[in-house]
């Protein structure tokens, strides 16, 4: 038994999903111990006084710092090839997306480089950003696939994830994303595309090799459209994939409805939601996925987290961590942008990146939360409370990360 003693607050996050007006309302533990079972799970847990410590029990002395549920990122494109900040700074000087693309960069760059990549090459060039984010206290990490966009790439990116699955102390989930773009080999042929990346053989062996648990399609009037989409969100589906979206991002067409429509366990990016989207995603119990930091990369208006929040929606927020539109892996920078940006408070971040992104990822019976039974996936930071953490934003704060009870992580110096 490991026993967490001089916790200065203890964000208690209940299981998700959490609704929109709830997620500010969290209780805290001012001066706590926690206890972790020896299967790795949260046991007892309260003020100091009211929790026995066994003699037995190994000490570890959280050092007068905020301790709360491991942080989930569901939603990043972590495994990539090359990088691109010849186009980041072409943008700066005024180029649009279009005559990026016309030169041959945006996305087709990227997916160059992975088809080009062997296995080997994508594990390492994924391991250290994974290392980061366990160091900024993050604990499970949804990766998808989306830059090999053919076949065979796609089922590579999909292996490399679950080989780094095995290597990281980071919990991995992988999306199949093959629906990210139309490669210019299929320029104009949407539905031949899908027809090869909807393959049986390639459907089944995603199955039998467990390689994915969800599918998720960019719904965009430059990607696929809705009958598309919704196309492969239930071929998918009926593989025993989970569909996710990513909707509305720059054009309002009904990506978000058919999010709610097909079951999606999650709509992501949200900047041009519109009401009747608001109300199918709230019927259906799909969770907002927003993506603060991919407009604040991009210098574009932000998703109305209020109005979502308002409307009692479950949100979650994540990094969108991708070589185009957000170089950013950190998901506390990304919760304080949250936080400045859209308006939502610290407390509602807490519950956006752990219960609420848990629940994104099927996950909400063992993490995201602080609770006995659940995973004792923690993060122990270097301040006094979870507030001061995001006041103080762009700081390095994180004391120890312990995932499934075990220390896996330690900031040096503690
Ligand atoms: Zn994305």
């Amino acid at each position: 038994m490991i026993a967490i003693t001089n916790i200065a607050e203890l964000v208690v996050v209940p299981p998700g999903p959490i609704g929109g007006r709830a997620m500010g309302h969290v209780s805290t533990i001012e001066g706590a111990t926690l206890l972790i079972d020896d299967d790795g799970c949260i046991g007892r847990f309260g003020a100091a006084s009211s929790v026995d410590v066994p003699k037995s029990a190994e000490v570890i002395d959280a050092g007068g710092g905020c301790m709360l549920p491991g942080l989930v990122d569901c939603h990043t494109h972590t495994v990539f090839a090359g990088t691109r900040e010849d186009e980041f700074v072409k943008r700066l000087e005024g180029k649009t997306y279009a005559q990026i693309a016309e030169e041959g960069g945006g996305i087709k760059a990227t997916v160059e480089a992975v088809r080009k990549a062997s296995v080997e090459e994508l594990i390492e060039l994924a391991l250290p950003r994974l290392q980061r984010m366990l160091s900024y206290g993050v604990t499970t990490v949804e990766i998808k696939s989306g830059y090999g966009l053919t076949s065979a790439d796609e089922l590579k990116m999909l292996a490399v994830v679950k080989r780094l699955g095995e290597l990281t102390p980071v919990e991995l989930v992988a999306s199949y994303l093959a629906a990210h773009t139309i490669p210019h080999e299929f320029a104009g042929r949407a539905d031949a595309y899908l027809d090869e990346v909807l393959a049986p053989e390639v459907l089944q062996r995603i199955r039998d090799e467990n390689l994915a648990e969800f599918a998720d399609v960019f719904c965009e009037r430059t990607a696929f459209d809705l009958t598309q989409a919704r196309r492969y969100l239930e071929t998918c589906k009926s593989a025993g994939l989970t569909p996710r979206v990513h909707a509305d991002q720059i054009t309002q067409m009904g990506a978000s409805r058919l999010a709610a429509e097909v079951g999606a366990s999650s709509a992501d990016h949200l900047e041009t939601i519109d009401d009747a989207s608001v109300n199918a995603l709230r019927e259906a119990g799909t969770v907002a996925v927003l993506l603060p930091a991919c407009s604040l990369y991009l210098g574009v208006e932000q998703a109305p987290a209020r109005r979502l929040l308002e409307a009692d929606l479950p949100v979650a927020v994540a990094t969108d961590f991708n070589p185009g539109s957000c170089m950013i892996e950190s998901l506390p920078l990304t919760m304080a942008v949250a936080c400045t940006q859209m308006g939502m408070t610290p407390t509602e971040v807490v519950v956006a990146a752990t219960a609420n992104a848990a629940a994104v990822l099927g996950r909400q019976d063992r993490v995201g939360a602080i609770a006995e039974g659940k995973q004792a996936d923690l993060v122990i930071l270097d301040m006094p409370s979870h507030t001061r953490w995001f006041y103080a934003f762009g700081r390095e704060c994180v004391a120890a990360v312990i995932k499934g009870g075990r220390i896996v992580h330690r900031c040096d110096g503690h």
